[in-house]
């Protein structure tokens, strides 16, 4: 990894030191889901680069996890999504590694199941 943090979260995710289950990963981006889902589906999109905010990222990195994001809503059908992605405390930022959130809005008939 470019640049990586050895107290980070999210980057000893992408190392493999704690577990994840991983949905896509690139040369510069890694994606898995969320441990505490907002919604059935929840995932996270991380550029294999340490930085707090969106603009402490390389563009290259940057738009690989976009297009990773774009991935997963074509690989699981999701029609109706939100990509979030929180810069700072005050923006309800917790993990200081940036990350979006790719959160599946399922139609209502398939939250009945
Ligand atoms: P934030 O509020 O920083 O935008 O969101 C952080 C997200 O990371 C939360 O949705 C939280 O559930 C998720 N998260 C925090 N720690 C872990 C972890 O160790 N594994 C996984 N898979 N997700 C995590
Ligand atoms: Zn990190």
């Amino acid at each position: 990894m470019a640049a990586s943090n050895a107290s980070c979260i999210f980057c000893k995710i992408i190392k493999g030191e704690i577990p994840s289950f991983k949905l896509i990963e690139t040369d510069l981006s890694y994606s898995f889901l969320d441990i505490g889902p907002l919604a059935k589906g929840h995932s996270l999109v991380i550029p294999k680069y340490h930085g707090e905010k969106l603009h402490d990222i390389p563009d290259d990195y940057l738009k690989d996890s976009l297009i990773v994001a774009k991935k997963i809503a074509v690989a699981v059908g999701c029609e109706n999504y939100n990509i979030l992605q929180n810069n700072g405390k005050i923006a309800h930022q917790v993990v200081p590694h940036v990350h979006f959130h790719m959160i599946p809005k399922p139609a209502e008939s398939d939250d009945a199941g």
